[in-house]
């Protein structure tokens, strides 16, 4: 059987509305949409549409999400694949397999292709790498810049990546007219934590009046997005099994006490 490349979603749902915070990076993204809707506006004047941008920031802070939004606002099919998931799947065969998702973005374009982990592709060449020889990352990597670079200027693919690690990226990734724009995805503060409850609480069904999302804003320094998600789940998994009718604000707090139990484990093995 053959191993899955990449995904394919043509009717995604996921819009800005989805997106808490993250202001800065919404509005730099809130162009690529517009490229997208709108190419011949750009085009007309004489301007190269760009063909990719780096989002950068630490794990679960909506990167993913945010990519998604855009194919999601502009109404085009979303390719996304992760990087590492490509380097160990697809040993021997990385370079054919990045032409088959272009070819198949190109005719569905618009569109987009989003990069997860694009850091297990991109390592900067010649440095040590951890899953598969040397040479087969390079061959993907190398024939990931030769796709970019073949974009004509109507193409109208946009190659958004994800990394957390921006540092140890092949600086031949950011070249003009590849990934030269980057976008920062930061942790939330405590104004963005208050508005990423109030989004993972409307698939609640059932949330007692008392909870205050700016008490629980103040409660969670240092959560990401996911981090949020995960307690509001949790809170109404904890009511439920306490066979609650509806979740209350004990039940958030404990959420965040068995988050930050499972942040602390984390962080002593990584220590
Ligand atoms: P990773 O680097 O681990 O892949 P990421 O930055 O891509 O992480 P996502 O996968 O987008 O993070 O986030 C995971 C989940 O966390 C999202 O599906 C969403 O439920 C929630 N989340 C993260 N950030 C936000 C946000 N700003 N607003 C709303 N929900 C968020």
């Amino acid at each position: 059987s053959k191993a899955k490349l990449f995904d394919e979603k043509t009717d995604v749902k996921t819009t800005f509305k989805d997106v808490a915070g993250l202001e800065g990076a919404k509005e730099e993204v809130q162009e690529i949409v517009d490229f997208l809707k709108n190419p011949s506006k750009y085009t007309n004047l004489g301007g190269k549409i760009p063909k990719g941008a780096l989002l950068v920031g630490p794990p679960g802070t909506g990167k993913t999400l945010l990519a998604k939004a855009v194919a999601g606002e502009a109404k085009v099919p979303f390719f996304s694949l992760s990087g590492s998931d490509f380097v160990e799947m697809f040993v021997g065969v990385g370079a054919s397999r990045v032409r088959d998702l272009f070819k198949q973005a190109k005719e569905k374009s618009p569109a987009i292709i989003f990069i997860d982990e694009i850091d297990a592709i991109g390592r900067a060449r010649g440095k040590a790498n951890f899953s598969g020889s040397n040479d087969e990352r390079e061959n993907t990597l190398n024939q990931l810049l030769t796709e970019m670079d073949g974009f004509g200027t109507n193409t109208n693919v946009i190659v958004l990546a994800a990394t957390n690690r921006a540092d140890v990226l092949d600086t031949a990734l950011m070249r003009a007219g590849r990934f030269d724009r980057q976008i920062y995805v930061d942790l939330p503060d405590v104004r963005e934590r208050k508005e990423i409850f109030e989004v993972h609480l409307r698939p609640l069904k059932k949330v007692a009046d008392e909870l205050d999302t700016e008490f629980m804003a103040k409660q969670t320094p240092g959560f990401s997005g996911a981090d949020i998600a995960n307690v509001c789940n949790e809170a109404a998994l904890i009511a439920a099994r306490q066979g609650k009718t509806a979740v209350g604000r004990q039940d958030f707090l404990d959420a965040v006490d068995r988050i930050v139990g499972g942040l602390e484990k984390k962080n002593k093995i990584i220590t």
